[in-house]
């Protein structure tokens, strides 16, 4: 499936998502943002819509940001109102919809509300596939309907099946644009829903991406760790189509974090891979200086985008580590270092320092 010109699921990368902080109608003030999401890799970005009038807005920021070639996915982030999801069908390139408050001010018993409810989500999705615009059913475990919360609590299958019948409504319009998202605040519980979720879609022969994310994670350093675990475990489950790290920060932060995520589990390779030693007693040089520089300096190169680069404190597991890396910097007992290409020593009983511009200027050489 497309969103824009970005590829979701199947065989396309995972793709980062990031989501502007600033009211809709602040037009300059959103292409500022979406502009600086670009510059730092954000590759799908979301726009609150909260008002009938605002996709007046959002027709603007995307007109805006298209007259300066910059051809970033845009996608509408609605809730309560199905008039503005079917609004921004015209407009945007995905539209998100909570179905916890898509549909559920109708009806009496559980199978009344939910039969209604197949019927609004079906009409909805039918006018999607003439719009050829695929839509996120975005379930968040803070927001799903009542009905829901009382017959299955604010569990992963709660989760699930409110995500299933929106699967059966565009089942009925044959309609397959969708992106599914199982967030939550609790780590444990998001993790335990796209898990769910998977294991449903494969019972039922179904083959949706996902989205993943852990909502309203915070700030700071436990934010972000919450947003490793949860996105993190489930990459490495081979789970997961596109990220977004949600954090109370500046929204171009996430990025960085949804980039360093992707590497670690080795979904993506942004930069060289470094492998350092906590260095200890035996460590004889100033190794966070020299891994500090070795980042600045290296960190950034194109060409060592896709090598792994040890700095080690010494030859305990230096050697090992240098093996298995393409470049390696190893401590000695008197305070300087050997440099390894590989297995092989490039340079050896060298300055610290001196070790950082060697390995720079080998790696460049060599590309
Ligand atoms: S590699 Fe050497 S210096 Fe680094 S932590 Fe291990 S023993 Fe200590």
């Amino acid at each position: 499936m497309f969103v824009g010109q970005v590829g979701i699921g199947g065989s396309h990368l995972v793709s980062i998502q990031s989501m502007v902080n600033v009211p809709i109608e602040d037009i300059n003030g959103n292409v500022r943002q979406i502009l600086g999401l670009c510059s730092v890799g954000c590759e799908i970005v979301r726009l609150a819509v909260p008002k009938p009038t605002d996709v007046i807005s959002l027709e603007k920021i995307k007109s805006k940001l298209r007259s300066q070639n910059v051809n970033i996915p845009l996608v509408a982030d609605v809730h309560f109102s199905s008039r503005i999801a079917y609004d921004c069908l015209g407009v945007a390139d995905k539209v998100r919809i909570n179905a916890g408050n898509f549909a559920e001010k109708f009806g009496k018993s559980f199978d009344d509300m939910r039969s209604l409810a197949l019927d609004k989500f079906s009409k909805f999705f039918e006018k999607a596939k003439l719009a050829n615009v695929p839509v996120r059913i975005g379930i968040n475990g803070g927001s799903l309907s009542e009905r829901m919360l009382k017959k299955y609590g604010n569990t992963a299958r709660g989760m699930w099946e409110s995500a299933y019948e929106c699967i059966v409504a565009a089942n009925r319009v044959n309609f397959h644009d969708l992106v599914l998202s199982f967030k939550a605040s609790n780590v444990e519980l998001m993790v335990e829903a796209c898990r769910l979720a998977c294991g449903e879609m494969d019972r039922f022969g179904l083959d949706y991406p996902l989205h993943l994310g852990v909502t309203e994670a915070g700030n700071g350093q436990y934010a972000r760790i919450k947003s490793a675990i949860g996105i993190g475990s489930l990459l490495l489950d081979g789970i997961g189509d596109t990220i977004r790290v949600s954090l109370s920060e500046d929204p171009m932060k996430e990025i960085q974090v949804a980039r360093d995520i992707l590497q670690a589990t080795g979904v993506r390779r942004f930069a060289a891979e470094f492998v350092a030693c906590p260095s200890c007693g035996r460590t004889s040089y100033d190794m966070q200086r020299v891994l500090e520089i070795s980042r600045e300096k290296i960190g950034k190169l194109e060409c060592a985008r896709t090598m792994k680069i040890a700095i080690m404190g010494c030859i305990v597991n230096g050697l090992g580590e240098a093996r298995d890396a393409d470049y390696a910097i190893v401590g000695l007992p008197s305070g300087r270092v050997n440099v390894y290409r590989n297995n092989d020593c490039l340079a050896k009983d060298v300055e610290p320092e001196a070790a950082v511009t060697t390995l720079e200027l080998a790696i460049r050489e060599n590309s």
